[in-house]
C-alpha cells in the first residue's frame, strides 16, 4: 500500500531525491565512498556544499549582500544565536507571539536582553495572526522576530508586519521553499531543514551581511555567525550528509520549475483540503481563514473520541502521521512541497467515507 506521511517535521521527501540517495549511498560518483565517509575538506565533498549553497541561492534570488550559512542545533539553537548575535547595541527586540515555537524563541531571547511583545494570538490558541502597525514598534531595538509559519496551529502570515525599519528576523522553518519570497524584507532568515528541505540536523540560516559581526566580544565561537561567515560554515564539521541531501532536494526543486511551480503546486493542494473542509458538515479547520496555512492544515470534529476514529481509520488508506500536536489535539495535515497531490486527493476520500457513515 502507498503510503502518505502526513508528519509535521521530520517529514516527506520527494521519492526522487531518495532514489538517487539510495544509488548514491555507497559510491558517490567514483570516490568509491559514500558521501557520509568522506572528508568535509576533500574536492568532491566541497562541490557538493558549494552546490548547494549556489542553487539555494537560486531558488530564493538570494542577493549578494546576505549570506548562506550551514548551522547544527535545529531551528531551537536559533532561538538562541539571534539574540545572542544580534540584540547587542540596543539590547532590545521586538517578537510577535504567534504559537508555540514563538514563546520559545521569546524566553531564549530574554536570558540575553529586553524582550517585547507587541501583539500576541495566545487569547485564541494561537488560531489568528494578530494585526500590528508601524507605531507598535517606536522604542529603538535591535530586530522584530516573527515566525513565518506556526507549524503547530496551522497558521501563517500572508502579509509582513511593517517594522518601522528594524530589521525583520524569521523563523521560517517549516514554510521555506514552498513559495516565492523577497529575501531583501529580511534581515535573518533560518529554518531547521526537517520540514521542507532534508534531513534533521540542519539549519540553514541567510543573513544580510550589515548583521554580521554583531556578536559581543567572547561569544563562543560555535555560536557566532562571523565564524561561520569567515569559514564558509566549515569551521567545524558540517552535517555534510544533511547538507548533500539538501543540495539533491534544492537541485529537484530547480529541475521542476523552482519556487513559482511550488508555490502555484502548493496553493493548489491547500486549495483542494481547505474547500473540502469548509464544505465539509464534519470537519471544522481551526485557523482563522486569511491566516491558513498552506503548509499545516489543521482540522477537528469537535469530538475527541471521533477524532481518535478519524485518525485509526486513516491507517488503512496509508495516511499516517495525521494526528494533531499533542498541545491542540484534532488533526494536522502537513502538506510540504513533497506530499502530492494524491496524498491529499486520498485524504479527502477518506474523510467523505467518514463523514457519510458519522
Ligand atoms: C519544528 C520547528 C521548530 C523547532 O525546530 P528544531 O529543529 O526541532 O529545533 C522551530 N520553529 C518552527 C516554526 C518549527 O516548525
Amino acid at each position: 500500500m502507498k503510503i502518505y506521511n502526513f508528519s509535521a517535521g521530520p517529514a516527506c521527501l520527494p521519492h526522487e531525491v531518495l532514489l538517487q540517495a539510495q544509488q548514491e549511498l555507497v559510491s558517490y560518483g567514483q570516490s568509491g565512498m559514500s558521501v557520509m565517509e568522506m572528508s568535509h575538506r576533500s574536492a568532491d565533498y566541497e562541490a557538493i556544499h558549494a552546490k548547494a549553497q549556489a542553487d539555494l541561492r537560486e531558488l530564493l534570488a538570494i542577493p549578494d549582500n546576505y549570506h548562506v550559512l550551514f548551522v547544527q542545533g535545529g531551528a531551537s539553537m536559533q532561538f538562541s544565536m539571534v539574540p545572542i548575535n544580534l540584540m547587542t547595541n540596543h539590547r532590545r527586540a521586538y517578537y510577535l507571539k504567534t504559537g508555540a515555537f514563538a514563546k520559545k524563541a521569546i524566553s531564549e531571547a530574554k536570558k540575553v536582553g529586553e524582550v517585547i511583545v507587541p501583539a500576541s494570538s495566545e487569547d485564541k490558541t494561537f488560531s489568528y495572526i494578530p494585526d500590528t502597525t508601524a507605531d507598535m514598534f517606536a522604542q529603538p531595538a535591535d530586530y522584530v522576530h516573527i515566525t513565518h509559519n506556526n507549524t503547530i496551529y496551522g497558521t501563517r502570515f500572508t502579509k509582513l508586519p511593517d517594522t518601522n525599519g528594524l530589521p525583520l528576523v524569521t523563523d521560517m522553518s517549516s514554510s521555506i521553499l514552498s513559495e516565492v519570497i523577497d529575501v531583501r524584507d529580511y534581515g535573518l532568515i533560518y529554518a531547521g531543514a526537517q520540514k521542507n528541505i532534508g534531513p534533521a540536523g540542519l539549519t540553514i540560516v541567510i543573513i544580510r551581511d550589515d548583521l554580521i559581526g554583531k556578536a559581543p566580544e567572547g561569544t563562543s565561537s560555535m555560536l557566532d555567525y562571523s565564524i561561520y561567515a569567515q569559514n564558509d560554515s566549515m569551521f567545524n564539521t558540517p552535517p555534510t550528509y544533511g547538507i548533500y541531501i539538501a543540495g539533491l532536494v534544492f537541485a529537484y526543486l530547480l529541475k521542476n520549475g523552482g519556487l513559482p511551480a511550488m508555490q502555484a503546486r502548493n496553493e493548489k493542494k491547500a486549495a483542494l483540503l481547505y474547500d473540502y473542509l469548509d464544505s465539509s458538515s464534519l470537519f471544522k479547520p481551526t485557523a482563522n481563514k486569511k491566516d491558513r496555512s498552506m503548509m499545516n492544515v489543521t482540522f477537528v470534529t469537535g469530538d475527541t473520541e471521533l477524532d481518535k476514529k478519524f485518525i485509526a481509520e486513516c491507517k488503512a488508506f496509508g495516511i499516517v502521521n495525521i494526528k494533531g500536536h499533542r498541545s491542540v489535539g484534532g488533526m494536522r495535515a502537513s502538506i510540504y512541497n513533497a506530499m502530492p497531490v494524491q496524498g491529499i486527493e486520498t485524504l479527502i476520500d477518506v474523510m467523505k467515507e467518514f463523514e457519510k457513515k458519522a
